[in-house]
C-alpha cells in the first residue's frame, strides 16, 4: 500500500520561479493518475518532489506514511523520466538488471529478458545506449523502471521519443505489468492519459492549480 500525500506542497525555484505552490493532493494506492497540463505549470517539479529528488520549500510529501528519502531506501519508488539516463558502458539488459541490484533484489534475467521483449526490444539485451534510437533508450528506461515492480511508480513523459505504433502498443501492454502499483503519468497527450489512467488531473498553468479531477469512468479497460 503505497498511496502518496502531499500537502501544501510548495517549490522555488532559485531566481523566483515558483514551480509548485501549496498543492495538496492524494494519489490513491494501487491507482494510476495522469497529471496533464501546460508546458511549463511544475508537473516534472511535482514529480520530482515525491521522487525524493528535489527537495520542497514548503509542505511534505508521504509515501505509505515515509518521507520520499525512506522511500527511495527501502526500494519502494522507480522513475522513468524523459530523459532515460542510462548508464552508456551498459548494454539494454545490464542497464535494467542493475535496477534490482540498486534495490537488493535478487537478479532475475529472466524478468528481464521478458520486459525487453514486452518493449520490443528482443533482440537487442547486448546493445548499449549509443547504438540506440532515442525511443529504444526511453524503452530501456521504461524495462529498468519495472523490473523492481516498484510499488510506486512515477512517469515523466515516458514516452516522448517513442514512436506512435510503438506507443500504442506500449500502452496496450504495459499497465497489465504496473498493475497494483501507485502510479503517477506526467504526459502531454490526453489519449494517452484516457488510455492508461483511472484519474486525470488538469492543471493551470506555472503556478499550477488543480483546474479539472475526473475520474475515468469503470467502463474503462483501466478500471
Ligand atoms: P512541466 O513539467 O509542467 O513542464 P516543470 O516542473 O519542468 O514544468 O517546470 C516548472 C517551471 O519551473 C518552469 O517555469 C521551469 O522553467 C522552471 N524550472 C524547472 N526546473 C528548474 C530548475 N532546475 N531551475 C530553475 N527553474 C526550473
Ligand atoms: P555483470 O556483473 O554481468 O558484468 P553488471 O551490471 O554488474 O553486470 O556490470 C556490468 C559492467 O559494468 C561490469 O564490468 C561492472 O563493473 C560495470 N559497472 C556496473 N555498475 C557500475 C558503476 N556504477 N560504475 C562503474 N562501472 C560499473
Amino acid at each position: 500500500d503505497a498511496g502518496v500525500t502531499c500537502t501544501a506542497l510548495g517549490k522555488t525555484y532559485p531566481g523566483g520561479v515558483a514551480a509548485v505552490q501549496s498543492v495538496t493532493l492524494q494519489f490513491a494506492a494501487g491507482q494510476t493518475t495522469a497529471l496533464v497540463g501546460p508546458s511549463g505549470c511544475g508537473k516534472s517539479t511535482l514529480l520530482r518532489l515525491i521522487a525524493g529528488l528535489e527537495r520542497p520549500d514548503s509542505g511534505t510529501v508521504r509515501i505509505a506514511g515515509l518521507t520520499p528519502a525512506q522511500a527511495r531506501r527501502q526500494g519502494v519508488i522507480s522513475v522513468a523520466f524523459q530523459d532515460p539516463s542510462l548508464l552508456p558502458w551498459l548494454d539494454a539488459a545490464r542497464n535494467v538488471a542493475l535496477a534490482r541490484k540498486l534495490a537488493r533484489q535478487p537478479p532475475d534475467p529472466q524478468r528481464v529478458a521478458q520486459l525487453l521483449d514486452l518493449v520490443g526490444l528482443q533482440g537487442f539485451a547486448a546493445t548499449r545506449p549509443a547504438a540506440m534510437s532515442g525511443g529504444m533508450r526511453q524503452r530501456t528506461a521504461i524495462a529498468r523502471a519495472l523490473v523492481t515492480a516498484p510499488q510506486l511508480l512515477l512517469l515523466d513523459e515516458p514516452f516522448g521519443a517513442v514512436d506512435e505504433l510503438t506507443r500504442r502498443q506500449l500502452a496496450r501492454d504495459l499497465p497489465s505489468l504496473w498493475q497494483g502499483a501507485t502510479t503517477v503519468l506526467v504526459t502531454h497527450s490526453v489519449d494517452e492519459a484516457v488510455l492508461l489512467a483511472h484519474r486525470i488531473i488538469v492543471l493551470s498553468a506555472r503556478p499550477a492549480r488543480i483546474v479539472a479531477d475526473i475520474a475515468v469512468p469503470l467502463s474503462h479497460p483501466r478500471s
